[in-house]
């Protein structure tokens, strides 16, 4: 457990101001806002709340930086990153903290995050040398075509407060290895372990005006100058899709490149053939990391009518022994939800469910006190209309519900505008790579409740976005193609 003093110690070594052009400076207004946490409803810290003045500055600093950052050596933008990877790995414990006051997730999760996410770097700081192109001679053997690739230019970075360390180094990472400036806005919500991210990254040697960072509780009237402008050169985004549409539309005004990771609704599949103790476990992995607040997170588990009933019951025992609590405490398996608003949206669904027919196995409610703690949840006999079985969850909350065929199983799966992830946990190669390949999704984790990996393509199709972060596909979001025509 850690005690007051070292949180506070934490908090106070964490910068709260915009970081511009290598300075550090509070917002063209001098306001704040606050940043809670979610186990206590405290605010934690006052940090500067940026307007468009301040966006337009960080843009006009990394435009700025633009044309040196291109030209320095990749390897020396690669050992950049490697450093920041050394160093997110040496103060993990303090990060680690921090992430989880602002956002509520147990320590070991927080952990586990900034490995993730100082893993982008690592992965990132090797890619950064094998940016390659072609020179090949055209088919009738008179010309030659010389392919290069270059950085894209200043970026646009808006991350979202549910992984707030890996969610910005996915994209600062291929970003500073391929060369582009950005200007970063992290959520409103969790902006402090982007803060202490970008403190890092300028202790490691990044040049002023390559990251500049605003936060802000304005994200649109902040953000939009900066995406109508056209010094900027690419948006990246990862959140919802509504917010996912309406910045692609604005970007679409200058033709920005964009890169769009957006919300999930993950069916997690269980075969008759499956090993069921491997299928539980992995179950609970997909659904309760991050409190099931992951685009990732299994929304629908879709289970052979032969082994539900006996799926259900063991997934609501494993989900009934969590130890619910402030993140912080010792041995607590599940954390708070974000903001009242989002377990009041869980309630609603589960409500909805129950008075639908579906049956409740274990939790079923909201945790009274201060915090927005809601019971880890197994539903089962839920019906098709239940609106959870459609929405993005994000919660604590895992509906079962049954299939008889396999093409019943992938027509579950794949009823909805979403098409991030699935899961699916059966013994025959031949079930696996059929039902993989039927799936419309970007990503399958088979027989594994987990995806995420820096050295892979991470991305969706349908709603769930454009685009892919991490693995060697990473870095080309970042890169334009010239084609030379070489007469010889
Ligand atoms: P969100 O409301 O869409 O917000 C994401 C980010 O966009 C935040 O920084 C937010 O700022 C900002 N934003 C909101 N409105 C904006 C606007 N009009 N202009 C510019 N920026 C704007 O999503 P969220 O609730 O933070 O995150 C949860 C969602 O993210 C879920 O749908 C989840 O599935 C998705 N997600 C997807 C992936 C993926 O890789 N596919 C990964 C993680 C999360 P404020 O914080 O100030 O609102």
């Amino acid at each position: 457990m850690t005690d007051l003093g070292q949180e506070s110690e934490v908090l106070g070594a964490t910068p709260r101001q915009l970081f511009i052009d290598g300075s550090w400076r509070d917002g063209a207004r001098g306001s704040t806002f606050g940043v809670e946490d979610p186990a206590t409803g405290r605010v934690l810290v006052e940090v500067s709340d940026g307007d468009a003045d301040d966006a337009l500055a960080a843009l006009a600093a990394a435009d700025e930086a633009q044309a040196g950052w291109a030209a320095t050596p990749p390897r020396q933008r690669g050992e950049i990153l490697r450093r920041a990877y050394e160093t997110l790995t040496e103060r993990i414990d303090d990060l680690s903290l921090l992430m989880t006051l602002e956002m509520g997730k147990p320590l070991e999760g927080s952990r586990a995050e900034i490995t993730y996410a100082a893993e982008f770097f690592r992965w990132f700081s090797e890619e950064a040398v094998r940016i390659d192109g072609r020179y090949t001679t055209e088919p009738n053997g008179n010309g030659r075509l010389l392919v290069m690739r270059q950085p894209v230019g200043p970026c646009l970075l808006i991350t979202p407060w549910n992984f707030p360390m890996a969610m910005a180094t996915r994209k600062l990472g291929p970003a500073i290895a391929a060369g582009c400036t950005m200007v970063v806005k992290p959520a409103e919500l969790t902006p402090l372990s982007t803060l202490a991210l970008t403190q890092i990254l300028s202790e490691c040697g990044l040049p002023p005006g390559v990251l500049n960072v605003v936060t802000t509780k304005s994200p649109g009237a902040a953000t939009g100058p900066v995406i109508a402008d056209p010094r900027l050169r690419k948006l990246s985004f990862t959140g919802s899709t509504p917010v996912g549409k309406q910045l692609m539309a604005a970007a679409a005004e200058q033709m920005h490149r964009v890169s769009m990771e957006l919300g999930g609704n993950a069916p997690f599949l269980v075969f008759p053939d499956a090993d069921l103790d491997a299928a539980v476990e992995g179950a609970v992995v997909a659904k309760m990391r991050n409190m099931g607040e992951a685009c990732t997170a299994a929304n629908r588990f879709c289970v052979h009518e032969s082994v539900a009933a006996e799926f259900a019951r063991r997934l609501a025992a494993r989900l009934g022994a969590m130890k619910v609590g402030r993140g912080t405490e010792p041995n607590v398996d599940v954390g708070p939800l974000i903001e009242s608003k989002a377990r009041d949206k869980v309630v609603d669904l589960v409500e909805d469910a129950t008075k639908r027919g579906a049956e409740v196995l274990t939790g079923g409610a909201a945790i009274d006190g201060p915090g927005y703690f809601y019971a880890p949840t197994v539903l089962s006999d839920v019906p098709p209309q239940a609106r959870l079985l459609q929405e993005e969850i994000f919660g604590p909350v895992a509906p079962v519900v049954t299939f008889a065929t396999d093409d019943e199983a992938i027509a579950q799966a794949n009823g909805t505008e979403f098409g991030l992830v699935a899961f699916v946990y059966t013994s025959s190669l031949e079930r696996s790579l059929r039902v993989s390949e039927a799936l419309e999704v970007g990503m399958v984790g088979l027989n594994q409740g987990i995806v995420s990996n820096p050295a892979a393509p991470f991305g969706g199709v349908k709603q769930s976005g454009l685009g892919r972060e991490g693995g060697r596909e990473g870095i080309e979001e970042y890169l334009n193609i010239k084609y030379v025509a070489v007469h010889l």
